[in-house]
C-alpha cells in the first residue's frame, strides 16, 4: 500500500479546499489537513459547495481519497473547561457539521486543559461535551489527539484517553491522533516505537488510532514543552521517525506533517520528498529556503 503522506496547509476565505488540494499537490503529498478557519479563534465562514465540488474533483483527478483528508479544530475550544460548555459544544457542533459539509470524515481535536480544576474534574469536562455533540447520526470521527503535558493538557498519557473514551456513548465516532512531538515531549522513548504501538494497543487499541501527526521535537523527552522541529532535525531525529512513517501496523493511516516554516517558507515539499527517498537531506534547510 502506498504511503499516505501530507501536511498542514491553508484555507482560505477566498478558495477554501479547492485551496488546501492545490496547495497539496505543490508538496507532491497525497493528503492534507486544515483548519476551517484560523486556528486561535473560532470565526468561521460558510461552507461553499462550489469550491468544495472543485476540490473534490481536482482530489480525483490527483488520487487523494477524502477518507484520508483531516480537519483540524482550533486549538482554542477547550472542552476540559466547563465555564465554557455551551459554547464549545455549539462550536464543536457547527464544526461538526462544517466537516460534514465538506465530506471530510476525521476531525482532529485536543482534548482540553483543566486549568486547574484538575485531570480528573477536567476528563468529565471532556465527556460532558462530547456526549452532548455527538448523535448517533454524526458522520465525522472526533479523533483526540495525544498531547505533550503542557501545562495542564489533559491526553499526555494513553490512560488518560482511554478514560475519555470509556465516558463517551457513542465510541465509534471516537479516533485517536498520535503526535510523534507531543509523544515524545510527554515522556515516551520515540527510539522504541514497538513498544509505544504495544502499549497503545493493550490500554487504547490500535483499531482506534485514525491520524499520525508527523513532527520533530525541540525539546528532549518528558520536557512537557510542544514546540515542533522540522523533521529530522529536533531530538526524535530522522531515523526513528522513518521507522515509525513506514511501520507496518500505521499502513493506510494518514500521517501528516506539522512542521515549522522556515522563514516564511513552507518546508513539506522537501520533507515529504526526504521521506519518501528514506534519506535525510544535510541541506534541508537551504533547500527549503530555495
Ligand atoms: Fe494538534
Ligand atoms: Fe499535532
Ligand atoms: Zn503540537
Amino acid at each position: 500500500m502506498e504511503l499516505i503522506i501530507g501536511s498542514h496547509v491553508s484555507f482560505k476565505k477566498d478558495t477554501q479546499m479547492l485551496g488546501s488540494v492545490e496547495e497539496t499537490l505543490k508538496y507532491d503529498a497525497n493528503t492534507f489537513m486544515f483548519y476551517t478557519g484560523a486556528p486561535q479563534n473560532t470565526a468561521r465562514i460558510p461552507i461553499n459547495e462550489e469550491l468544495t465540488n472543485k476540490a473534490k474533483e481536482l482530489m480525483l483527478k490527483n488520487n487523494i481519497d477524502i477518507k484520508n483528508v483531516v480537519v483540524h479544530a482550533p486549538y482554542i475550544i477547550n472542552l476540559a473547561n466547563s465555564n465554557n460548555f455551551d459554547f464549545n459544544v455549539r462550536f464543536l457542533k457547527e464544526e461538526i457539521s462544517r466537516v460534514e459539509s465538506l465530506g471530510v470524515d476525521k476531525l482532529v481535536l485536543h482534548p482540553g486543559s483543566h486549568v486547574g480544576l484538575g485531570v480528573g474534574v477536567g476528563i468529565q469536562n471532556i465527556i460532558d461535551s462530547l456526549n452532548v455533540s455527538l448523535t448517533e447520526n454524526t458522520k465525522v470521527t472526533i479523533c483526540l489527539e495525544t498531547m505533550a503535558g503542557k501545562g495542564s493538557e489533559v491526553g499526555k498519557s494513553f490512560e488518560e484517553i482511554k478514560t475519555i473514551i470509556d465516558g463517551v456513548k457513542y465510541k465509534d465516532k471516537i479516533g485517536v491522533c498520535m503526535d510523534t512531538c507531543h509523544l515524545n515531549d510527554a515522556g515516551y522513548d520515540l527510539s522504541d516505537f514497538d513498544s509505544i504501538l504495544e502499549e497503545f494497543d493493550k490500554v487504547i487499541g490500535l483499531n482506534y488510532l485514525r491520524v499520525v501527526h508527523i513532527n520533530d521535537s525541540k525539546n528532549i523527552m518528558g520536557a512537557h514543552k510542544d514546540r515542533h522541529d522540522n523533521i529530522g532535525i529536533g531530538s526524535i531525529g530522522f531515523d526513528n521517525l522513518i521507522k515509525i512513517i513506514y511501520h507496518d501496523k500505521l499502513k493506510g493511516i494518514p500521517k501528516i506533517l506539522e512542521t515549522p516554516y522556515v522563514e516564511q517558507n513552507p518546508p513539506y515539499k522537501e520533507e515529504i520528498e526526504m521521506i519518501k527517498n528514506k534519506s535525510f537531506n544535510n541541506n534541508l534547510i537551504e533547500d527549503i529556503l530555495k
